[in-house]
Order: C-alpha cells, then sequence, then structure tokens
C-alpha cells in the first residue's frame, strides 16, 4: 500500500478552516466532518490529523504526523526542532504588549518591575532580556485581555490582528513582540517517499501563492503601442498578442503582479491601452 503523508492541522480555531482552504485549492479532495479526527482526500495520498495547535510540534516531533499547520508564533514560543518549510501567509498577527488605554506608555523600561500576563512566556522573556527589563512574568492559558481589569496583572502580551479584542477590553497595543502567520512545519527525519509527497504538495502551494498574487490581464490597444504595451506588461515571457477584427488594433494578454497593478494599469491607459479585462488566475506555475 502506498504511503501517505499525515498531515496535522487544527482541530478548532483560527487556523482550521484556512488550513484546509488552502490544501484543497492545492487539489487536494478533502472531506471533513464534524468532530471528526481523521480525514484521507480521495485523489492524494494525504491523512488528516485534528489536533490542538499547540500539541502539533510534538506530535510532528515524534513522527505521528509528517507535517503540521501551526502559527509560527507556537512554533517559537516551543522552540519547536522541526523544519519550516513554508510560510503560508494567513493567519498573520503579531505578538505585542498591551497597557491599559489610560497608561501612560513611555517604553519599554514602563514595564520594569510591572505584572505581565501572557500565554508566550517564553518570547515574552526574551524580548524583556533583550530590551533588560526584569519583570513578572505571569502565564495564563486564555483570556488574557481581562487579567487587567480584575488586578492580576498591570500589562499584558497577547496575540493581536485588527486590535479591536484589545480596544473593548479597554486596551492599548505598545509594543511588538513578535510577528506571526501560518506556517508548514515537517519532521526533520522524514522518509524519502513521504518526502517526495510532501515536495509536490508545497509545489502546488507555491503554484495556488503565486497565483493568488497575480492577476490575468486582457487589453486592446493599437498596433503602433504593443511594444510600449509590453514594456509595462512583460508578463511571464513575453505577452499573448492576438489581432482584433478591427485592422491596426491587437488584443494583448498578459500577466500583473497584484502589488504594482494600479500603477501598470494607470501606465497602459497613458500607452493607448482600451478595454482592459483584469481577472484571477487560479495556479501558476513556471
Ligand atoms: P487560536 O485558534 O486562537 O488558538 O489561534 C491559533 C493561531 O492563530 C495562533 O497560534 C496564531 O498563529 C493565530 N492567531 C491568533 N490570534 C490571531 C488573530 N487575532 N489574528 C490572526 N491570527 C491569529
Amino acid at each position: 500500500m502506498q504511503q501517505k503523508l499525515r498531515i496535522a492541522v487544527q482541530k478548532s480555531g483560527r487556523l482550521q478552516d484556512e488550513s484546509i482552504r488552502l490544501l484543497r485549492e492545492a487539489g487536494l479532495d478533502i472531506e471533513t466532518g464534524k468532530n471528526k479526527l481523521k480525514a484521507v482526500a480521495s485523489n492524494f495520498p494525504v491523512e488528516l490529523f485534528f489536533l490542538r495547535d499547540d500539541d502539533i510540534p510534538q506530535y510532528v516531533f515524534d513522527g505521528v504526523a509528517d507535517v503540521g499547520i501551526i502559527g509560527r508564533d507556537v512554533y517559537a514560543e516551543q522552540a519547536s526542532a522541526n523544519t519550516v518549510v513554508a510560510s503560508l501567509g494567513f493567519a498573520r498577527c503579531r505578538l505585542s504588549v498591551a497597557v491599559p488605554a489610560d497608561v501612560a506608555y513611555t517604553g519599554a523600561s514602563w514595564l520594569q518591575g510591572k505584572r505581565i500576563a501572557t500565554s508566550f512566556p517564553n518570547l515574552l522573556q526574551q524580548f524583556l532580556d533583550q530590551q533588560q527589563i526584569t519583570a513578572e512574568v505571569h502565564v495564563v492559558s486564555g483570556s488574557v485581555e481581562i487579567t487587567t481589569g480584575i488586578g492580576l496583572a498591570d500589562a499584558i502580551c497577547d496575540l493581536v490582528s485588527t486590535g479591536s479584542t484589545l480596544a473593548s477590553n479597554n486596551l492599548k497595543e505598545v509594543q511588538q513582540v513578535f510577528a506571526s502567520e501560518a506556517i508548514m512545519i515537517a519532521n526533520p527525519a522524514i522518509d524519502e517517499a513521504r518526502r517526495q509527497l510532501l515536495d509536490c504538495l508545497l509545489f502546488r502551494i507555491a503554484a495556488v501563492q503565486k497565483a493568488s498574487r497575480y492577476k490575468y490581464i486582457l487589453l486592446n490597444c493599437p498596433d503602433a503601442a504593443i511594444d510600449a504595451v509590453t514594456a509595462i506588461i512583460p508578463g511571464m515571457k513575453s505577452p499573448t498578442v492576438l489581432p482584433l477584427a478591427t485592422s491596426g488594433w491587437s488584443s494583448l494578454h498578459s500577466v500583473v503582479d497584484e502589488n504594482d497593478f494600479w500603477l501598470r494599469i494607470d501606465q497602459l491607459k497613458a500607452a493607448g491601452a482600451e478595454g482592459i479585462l483584469v481577472v484571477p488566475i487560479e495556479k501558476m506555475i513556471l
């Protein structure tokens, strides 16, 4: 029987939906049901294990799973010895120190001698050591943001993305300690057969990630403008140029990076392009 690549994903929480969505976009036909602990893909030798994300690094290191999807925050907090094989670009957040909104925070030295509640004692301690600050670190496993209000702590160190949870607890973010996003980790001693499956999966993930950064662009332009338009959107090799039924005009197809998309559009219009259509790309293989 063919070996399966065993992938650990979060059982419930913020990472789960996006992890499964990424694997599905990479072409894996995964059936998930409520309260299921395992799932398989019908079209790729993969088995998914649904686990607590804090437990995933250890399961991967012990070889119970080959690969796991977790936050970089958890990986760094546990000083995990697994290999990071991909940055996945979702669940972006930061581990930050926050203090009550009415505190006049003057800089890291304000934290000297203070009580700070966190679920990330190691990352916080590293930050405090770097800043040469001595503080009392109180480890709590959840609801960190209420600890200042109930008199347990003077400050907190917790994950933030929009800041709305902090604001609703009358806290303000004052200091970033660590930047996180979802990552894929792998057992460093993964066997050769599974390594090949992992390489195949990583190749597909890279194609999905690349595609999400680029758009397919179609436009019409006078033949005399083809060179100028090509210089603006050179594409992967060079644009496709097709004659229009109207003589003296062509249709030009290319790809454009989302980051400089609006800049290019303005340049294209100035060069004489018309009828510009922009459509998403599903996969991109270079
Ligand atoms: P949770 O489901 O709350 O246990 O969070 C799981 C992971 O999602 C964390 O380890 C972070 O990597 C990420 N995460 C946590 N909080 C946020 C947030 N506010 N915004 C985005 N990602 C987050």
